[in-house]
């Protein structure tokens, strides 16, 4: 398959709001109707989030914070910044993962009375692909995206995000190593059906450098990999 200009956009879109969306729903949700491979990866991919939450609250309390997460997926992190009392702004190119995760978010964060949840504020959820996004965040966070974009796209991508945070930037993205570029070919990763959109691996060096190139350096490091789930985790800030 060739990388087609905005193609592969309409294509994620589409997938996302489909079969991909039946398929990370699963695999993202709680219920026993997984594979053992989709199994694995929520396993890895709740270690991303867990990971994240880690790198967040260590630099200090989230409440009032303002996060932007793009592309949310079904909210696996919205709602946990969200209850730290982040002011979370959630986005994602499909609309059905939107009215996914404002469900979620809404069973999940019911505001009550009580002082404990004072603090809670709903996120704010908006179907909208990346590009689009504008305005300013303390911290903008950007989870398994990257997978979708080819190195050539890669590069604005990061550019667009960076310019949207005043203070730090999380990414994470599919390592470009050789152990998981064969573990790609073989397609363990989108197998069956659903395997309608391709995955892009990237080299962290070629992370880095894009964030370099706009005046931002990797403050950490994460890396989270499980049989089948593999993800770099960094953390950037202006330098
Ligand atoms: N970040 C979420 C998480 O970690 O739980 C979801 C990760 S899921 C693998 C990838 C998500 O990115 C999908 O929900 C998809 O719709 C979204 N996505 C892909 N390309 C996008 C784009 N250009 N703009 C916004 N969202 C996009």
């Amino acid at each position: 398959a060739e990388e087609v200009g905005g193609g592969d956009k309409e294509v994620v879109r589409e997938y996302f709001n489909n079969s991909g969306f039946q398929r990370w729903k699963k695999i993202y949700g709680e219920t026993d109707e997984v594979n053992r491979v989709q199994r694995d990866i929520r396993l890895g991919h709740s270690k991303t989030v867990e990971n994240v939450m880690k790198m967040l609250t260590e630099e200090g309390s989230l409440n009032g914070v303002t996060v932007c997460d793009a592309g949310c997926g079904t909210g696996c992190l919205a709602i946990p910044l969200a209850k730290e009392g982040a002011v979370v702004s959630a986005s994602d190119i499909s609309a059905a993962m939107v009215a996914e995760a404002e469900k979620q978010a809404k069973e999940q964060l019911q505001v009550d009375n009580d002082s404990s949840s004072a603090a809670i504020v709903m996120p704010k959820f908006e179907v909208s692909d990346l590009e689009s996004l504008n305005g300013k965040y303390d911290t903008v966070v950007c989870l398994d995206v990257l997978i979708h974009y080819p190195q050539s796209k890669a590069d604005g991508m990061i550019a667009h995000l960076a310019s949207l945070a005043d203070k730090r930037l999380i990414l994470s993205f599919a390592p470009k190593t050789f152990y998981y570029d064969l573990l790609k070919r073989i397609g363990e990763l989108f197998p069956g059906p659903s395997k309608a959109t391709r995955a892009y691996l990237h080299a962290e060096a070629d992370v880095e450098r894009a964030l370099q190139k706009v005046g931002w350096r990797i403050r950490k490091r994460g890396l989270t990999t499980t049989q089948f789930y593999f993800a770099r985790l960094v953390e950037a800030v202006p330098v």
